[in-house]
């Protein structure tokens, strides 16, 4: 063997050397002690594998934290250091935002359960239709009743319909028609600011759900106060459903949806409740969610490019009507939340139009085709599907010198809407 080839090869077994300095393939070492080598080998690769746990598992709490931390204050990074002014929350805060985790986890792991037994096809068609049908129910009384009705007064219903309309929406669970137009007429009035109950400035996970699992900004709390609530303390049927909501809540959304499939046609008790109870119930509740981050996030501005809200049919399909939500932010007193009428993506409108062939839904305000024209030209991103040149009203490029409105209102009932929109609206079914 030449010098050479005696040099190369200890090369190459030097080369081949662990960390550990244990030799990799051939070596002359004896079998006992390649034994310890591997094991030392295993052990710092289970070491190796620990250190990543500990440091994604670090990671993700900081994330975590920053993310639904209860408190409310916003960094500026998941990894920048808290902020000074960090508050110290109190025993009950603690308490009570626990609380509704707790809630949200158990009601999303019975919601998983459910989903199993419908993907494992151990759920009646029946139990299925029934949830949807329930579904349905939930979002309309969110749709047409706390929000349209209630947050905007974009229509007047009697009192039966009302009474309807509240017993949908406590089936839908998501908060009582006062506390939920409360903080929908916050949210219209400071959109995605920090007085927005979920700014969408703050990212999707917390528009979509991480504001209902923690304290709420100081700016909410400092403006909730001035929203003016006092039509609704004036109608009983908000204030009965207000103070009966928790045991409503429990029946209407919880005990009945479980009776009925067992009762009507043989449903296993369990698959009931956790499919037409528990999973319909998450569904809904998500459906709604999706109003306040995608339809912030992602679609077009026909109406205002300036504002986050966004036209998206997806949202609207899942939420019965309520994803047109560009042209919403901009006139929140119209019942149809849209500006085309067309029942099959807004089953909101088609409820509240039928109930007002008997009378039991008037004064529906909608804006007129001038009307929308002229602020699609003055603030819209040009992806209305209407020409943007009415030519049926005359207005052309000139409309685009106008200045654009920039008052936020929260509907009907707000002293600060434009004089112009109150001027011009239409009322269908009106009342004497
Ligand atoms: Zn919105
Ligand atoms: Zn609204």
């Amino acid at each position: 063997m030449s010098p050479n080839a005696t040099d190369s090869s200890t090369i190459l077994r030097e080369e081949r050397k662990m960390p550990n300095g244990c030799a990799n393939g051939w070596s002359s070492m004896s079998d006992s002690a390649e034994e310890q080598c591997w094991k030392g080998q295993a052990f710092l690769k289970i070491n190796e594998i620990v250190g990543m746990v500990k440091y994604y598992s670090l990671r993700a709490y900081i994330i975590f934290w920053h993310e639904l931390s209860m408190n409310p204050r916003v960094r500026s990074s998941p990894f920048s250091p808290p902020p000074a002014d960090e508050l110290v929350l109190s025993a009950d805060e603690i308490f009570s935002t626990r609380r509704r985790r707790l809630f949200f986890t158990s009601i999303h792991l019975l919601a998983l359960a459910g989903l199993y037994f419908c993907v494992t096809g151990q759920v009646k068609l029946y139990t299925v239709l029934f949830a949807l049908a329930v579904g349905i129910m939930s979002s309309i009384g969110v749709t047409a009743g706390s929000h349209r009705l209630w947050s905007h007064h974009a229509y007047k219903a009697k009192l039966p319909l009302r009474i309807i309309l509240a017993l949908f929406q406590t089936v839908g669970v998501q908060y009582s028609i006062y506390n939920w137009v409360r903080d929908h007429r916050l949210h219209h009035k400071y959109t995605d600011t920090d007085a927005d109950p979920h700014n969408s400035n703050r990212g999707f996970f917390y528009s979509h759900v991480g504001w209902a699992l923690m304290l709420p900004h100081p700016a909410f709390e400092s403006k909730v106060s001035s929203v003016d609530m006092t039509d609704m303390e004036s109608d009983w049927v908000v204030m009965w459903q207000y103070k009966l909501y928790a045991p409503l809540a429990a029946v209407l959304s919880y005990v009945l949806p479980t009776v009925v499939p067992w009762w009507l046609w043989g449903e296993d008790l369990l698959v009931a409740h956790l499919v037409a109870a528990q999973l319909r119930q998450v569904l809904t509740l998500h459906s709604t969610f999706l109003i306040n981050s995608a339809a912030h996030m992602w679609g077009l501005k026909p109406y205002d490019k300036n504002i986050n809200p966004t036209e998206n049919m997806f949202v609207s399909v899942a939420t019965c009507g309520d994803g047109w939500h560009n042209y919403h932010h901009t006139f929140p007193w119209d019942y149809k939340n849209a500006e085309l009428l067309d029942y099959k993506l807004n089953l909101s409108t088609l409820f509240i139009d039928a109930f007002s062939l008997i009378g039991w839904a008037y004064d529906l305000k909608t804006v007129p085709a001038e009307l929308v024209n002229k602020r699609a030209l003055r603030t819209g991103d040009g992806t209305r599907k209407q020409p943007a040149t009415d030519s049926a009203t005359g207005h052309g490029d000139d409309l685009k010198t106008v200045p654009a409105a920039c008052t936020n209102v929260y509907g009907w009932s707000d002293t600060d809407m434009p004089d112009e929109d109150r001027r011009m609206a239409q009322i269908y079914k009106k009342s004497d």
